[in-house]
């Protein structure tokens, strides 16, 4: 057991997350999973079937119960909080279907932000941050706030915020949610993109246009999975 394939990015092997309560929840009842590195996964299901309790023990935000749990390697019951807030802020970019950009801040430094915990210097922050929002297309909208920008051009900042110092899990909940069907469909294509590129991503989300679109599904429902996928996606 320790010496676990490389390259697998998530290892969820019996996972259990139970919330007490009469009777108690068990929001994830023995989910075993395994993401390689490079992949694209939707993990799909409907309301109340375990997606949030497992994006946050995906994200390292919540601990299981039991079972075992490892990120890019790492068997998150053997950290303490301050090892796994850093595994959290090196390995891991989340995008939220709200964005959670800083008002008033420009694209460039919302992006920047995300290498606050490096401890580079700013001007290397921003040099970083303005690459990677060329990365995502808005090479002319760096200067812009938030408030200035379309919801798809602020989930695209929020992507290149999770993306600009290069996690090895980008995870995205329900990214497209608070999006119109266009941009919807071109923050998906954004996300395609980066996939090509290698990143490893995980979607969570209730929309089975979304989770069509992805080469892999894990549906999920009561807290277990149901069924894993793949779809043949013509590129
Ligand atoms: P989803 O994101 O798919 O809607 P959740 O992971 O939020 O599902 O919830 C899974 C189950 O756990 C649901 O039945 C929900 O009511 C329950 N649940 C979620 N959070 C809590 C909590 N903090 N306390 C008790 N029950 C919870």
């Amino acid at each position: 057991m320790n010496a676990p394939p490389a390259r697998d990015v998530v290892h969820l092997d019996d996972v259990r997350r139970v919330y007490p309560g009469h009777p108690p929840v068990r929001a994830l009842d023995g989910v075993s999973l395994r993401i390689d590195a490079g992949e694209m996964v939707g993990i799909v299901g409907p309301s109340g079937s375990g997606k949030s309790t497992m994006l946050n023990v995906l994200g390292t935000l919540d601990r299981a119960d039991s079972g075992e749990v490892r990120i890019d390697g790492h068997d998150v019951s053997r950290l303490n909080d301050r090892q796994l807030s850093a595994l959290r802020a090196r390995r891991i970019g989340f995008v939220f279907q709200q964005f959670f950009l800083s008002p008033g801040v420009t694209a460039l430094d919302n992006v920047a932000d995300g290498l606050l915990y490096t401890g580079l210097p700013p001007r290397r922050r921003r040099q970083l941050a303005r690459r990677t929002l060329d990365r995502v297309g808005l090479a002319d909208r760096v200067h812009h706030r938030p408030h200035e920008l379309s919801g798809g051009q602020r989930q695209r900042v929020a992507v290149a915020r999770a993306l600009v110092g290069t996690p090895s899990l980008l995870l995205a909940d329900e990214p497209t949610g608070a999006l119109d069907s266009a941009s919807g469909a071109a923050v998906l294509k954004l996300l395609h993109e980066l996939h090509d590129a290698g990143t490893t991503i995980v979607v969570i989300t209730h929309d089975h246009g979304v989770a069509a679109e992805l080469p892999r599904q894990v549906h999920i429902r009561d807290g277990r999975v149901e069924a894993d996928e793949r779809t043949d996606r013509p590129s």
